[in-house]
């Protein structure tokens, strides 16, 4: 699949050097992908990501929850009704709301920053300075350009720069960033960028392989393939340290 090629892997250098710069690193990947040359439905179609950022409004969060929810059932109520289901049926009667419910409360809750995770630092007593690695860390995602799901793992490490984080940090880290509408490459790359942020160092990296259901269910019709997305920096750069990363998460013999 495109998205674990090379698109990945020069952005990914550019990132490095321009210290994230979403502007930039868009600039570099039009150029050396031809990103600006695709249609709609390709840049969908290849599941290609087109900035680091959620494309987000800026009036995101200007309705409440409830209004959003009560906008969504209604239209949701409409795309049922063009599919011919009949709403009058007990069963569907109440899908409408359900569906607002579930994209607002859960399944999207992650696009607010209201709900990002408050992480508190701790002071690393054991002067523990290995890497830490938190692996098989199991989420639920949706593909942005179909809206089916994207079900994976992810493996996060990093070096403590003197501070630690709560393990369970590091989880609801990862489920945040994904309960979005998401492409995998931003997913790797939002929750490394905010790790680096809250444990202020580079020594992260974090590893995602996933499925997504709109190869396997749909399009091609892939149901063995996975993809694998990374991103290392800080000391994981280093081949010692990647090393003994894939190691810990059993990578290495793949
Ligand atoms: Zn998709």
């Amino acid at each position: 699949m495109k998205q674990n090629g090379t698109l990945w892997n020069t952005p990914a250098k550019v990132l490095e050097e321009t210290g994230f710069e979403t502007r930039e690193v868009l600039a570099n990947m039009k150029e050396v992908d031809g990103i600006g040359t695709l249609t709609i439905d390709e840049i969908g179609d290849e599941h290609i990501a087109t900035s680091y950022d959620t494309p987000l409004r800026p009036d995101a969060f200007d309705l409440s929850d409830e209004a959003k929810m009560d906008i969504i059932e209604g239209h949701f109520r409409e795309i049922m009704l063009a599919l011919g289901l009949d709403l009058a049926d007990d069963s569907l009667r109440g899908t409408p709301r359900r569906v607002a419910k579930m994209y607002v409360q859960e399944i999207f809750n992650g696009l607010n920053p209201k709900n990002l995770p408050k992480v508190a630092l701790f002071d690393n007593k054991y002067k523990y300075n290995e890497m830490l690695v938190e692996k098989n860390i199991t989420f639920y995602s949706n593909c942005e350009h179909h809206f089916v799901p994207i079900i994976g793992k992810a493996h996060v490490a990093y070096i403590s720069n003197g501070k630690v984080i709560g393990l369970s940090k590091i989880n609801r880290i990862v489920q945040y960033f994904a309960k979005r509408p998401q492409v995998q490459e931003r997913l790797t790359v939002q929750i490394a960028s905010y790790l680096k942020q809250v444990l202020q160092t580079e020594d992260v990296a974090v590893i995602i392989d996933a499925a997504h259901m709109c190869v396997s269910s749909r399009g091609i019709q892939d149901q063995t393939s996975t993809t694998v997305t990374s991103h290392f920096s800080g000391a994981f750069r280093s081949e010692a340290k990647k090393t003994e990363l894939l190691h810990y998460i059993g990578k290495l013999e793949a």
